[in-house]
């Protein structure tokens, strides 16, 4: 049987905001099609691209930036690296100017209202979220390839298998929970330490544990910027931002500076629940904004889901002792594996399964990492990632004029708390008693999301968004 071999930088991606289906993964695919061009010699032959979105891509691209990504992919700028402050400059440029350079190198005509075409009517059968680009060269030959953006910012090429392009064995292999518990079993080791073991394969332990390092530096970043950002959220909706009113709210008069002292002080606030429970909404929502505003994120698994880990995982460090660097990377590990088990088993695309793919699934994963760090045993682990899905089977994605706000930044809140809950549940359960396994409710979560009504898949057709009467005209 074969077995994908996900690595956690593929479920954890650094990257911009705001959606990891609709803005990272069209994003990589332009720099793909880039690489095709490269590749087949053709790439300073090129006059004009024009670039087809289909199903959902094409009904919630515009609100999720789908636009603005491919364009960016198409310069040769990277989501990791690129400054995002610089974005509506840049995207402003090329629409006065009707000019795109390719790659960074080759000028060709670009205007992005008749070069990028919303096909809203149109969905290509492998997967709702598909784009085409087609290149004009001098000769006027054309060269076209169509992509999937499969969720999580993962991306495939029509023809190519996804996942990782590297064939790799590892040590443990894992397809669903019972792979997972089985070498758990047979080892004596916790999960994030057979996630450690498959990751050697690919780089050495300390390279992993560096970039799993960067991954939470840049998630804290993140949280931090978002918890001192006032002011208005871009898209038209005018949501305004919550999280730093919060914070200053919490703090009062407080004085500190940076990160760390920041955290120190809200050590100082205490445990009192309700204090806690505003601390892991403001967390929530910190990165959520952020992501909404085009901010730098990391997809886990998604970036409208971005904020669930990093709110969990701020818990566990401030209010649960967990501050070490060792914590962190055991925390991170062990959420990758539960996000890698959805992926295999059901799936991590909204466009595909609806909100209990996004927040359901990085619920889970915080919640098993949670139990883990906390000392719960492996089985108690995968019994909170269980219940974390159970209660959000069924959850639609339905962002009112396709922007990824409402109800998607609270809806962060809702799911790192349910994590949070659900890891408590665990910790004084005995798994022996479950009825319910993690790999019933994955193969669940997938029947509920063939069955659920395509306008509850990401395409703002239904539910919130056109029972609220917020809708923007189409700009
Ligand atoms: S409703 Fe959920 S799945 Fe849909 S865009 Fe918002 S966070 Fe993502």
């Amino acid at each position: 049987m074969r077995h994908e071999a996900i690595s956690v930088f593929d479920m954890f991606k650094i990257g911009i905001g705001p959606s990891s289906s609709h803005t990272l993964g069209p994003w990589r695919a332009a720099q793909l099609f880039l690489t095709s061009l490269e590749k087949k010699e053709i790439l300073s032959e090129v006059v004009s691209i024009e670039i087809l979105l289909y199903g959902s891509l094409a009904k919630t691209g515009k609100g999720h930036g789908t636009d603005i990504a491919v364009q960016l992919g198409l310069s040769g700028d990277d989501p990791v690296t690129f400054d995002v402050n610089l974005i509506s400059e840049k995207i402003s440029q090329i629409k006065i100017d009707k000019k795109l350079l390719l790659n960074g190198t080759y000028e060709i005509d670009f205007d992005p209202s008749e070069d990028i075409e919303f096909l809203k009517n149109e969905s290509l059968a492998y997967h709702p979220n598909a784009l085409t680009f087609i290149a004009v060269l001098k000769n006027d030959e054309h060269f076209s390839e169509t992509y999937y953006s499969i969720g999580g910012g993962f991306v495939k090429k029509e023809g190519e298998e996804a996942g990782n392009d590297e064939e790799v064995t590892l040590p443990f292999p894992i397809n669903d929970a019972d792979d997972l518990i089985h070498w758990c079993m047979q080892t004596g080791m916790n999960i994030s330490e057979v996630v450690m073991e498959n990751e050697n394969t690919w780089r050495p332990e300390a390279k992993t544990k560096d970039g799993v390092w960067q991954i939470w530096k840049t998630m804290s970043e993140c949280m931090y910027k978002g918890c001192h950002t006032e002011g208005i959220l871009p898209g038209g909706l005018n949501v305004k931002r919550r999280a730093a009113s919060l914070n200053k709210k919490l703090l009062g008069a407080k004085e500190y500076s940076g990160y760390d002292s920041w955290i120190k002080t809200i050590q100082e606030g205490g445990k009192d629940f309700k204090y806690i429970l505003d601390w892991v909404s403001c967390f929530a929502l910190a990165v959520n904004e952020q992501n909404a505003a085009f901010g730098r994120v990391v997809t886990s698994p998604t970036n409208g889901a971005a904020g669930v880990i990093p709110a969990v995982l701020a818990y566990y460090i401030i209010f649960c002792d967990g501050n070490s660097e060792e914590k962190i990377i055991q925390f991170l590990l062990t959420a990758s594996e539960i996000g890698s088990i959805f992926k295999k088993g059901a799936t991590i695309s909204a466009a595909m399964g609806g909100c209990q793919a996004e927040i359901g699934v990085s619920s889970s994963m915080a919640a098993a990492a949670l139990t883990e760090c906390m000392g719960g045993t492996q089985r108690q682990a995968l019994m909170a990632a269980e219940i974390t899905m159970e209660h959000h089977l069924g959850m639609t994605c339905d962002p009112i004029s396709g922007l990824v706000q409402i109800p998607c930044i609270e809806r962060n809140a809702m799911g790192a708390i349910k994590a949070i809950t659900a890891s408590q549940l665990a910790l004084q359960s005995a798994p022996d008693f479950a009825r319910v396994t993690l790999d019933n409710v994955i193969q669940t979560m997938w029947d509920t999301a063939v069955d659920m009504n395509s306008k509850y898949k990401e395409t703002a057709d239904g539910g919130l968004a056109v029972n609220v009467p917020l809708g923007l005209s189409e700009c």
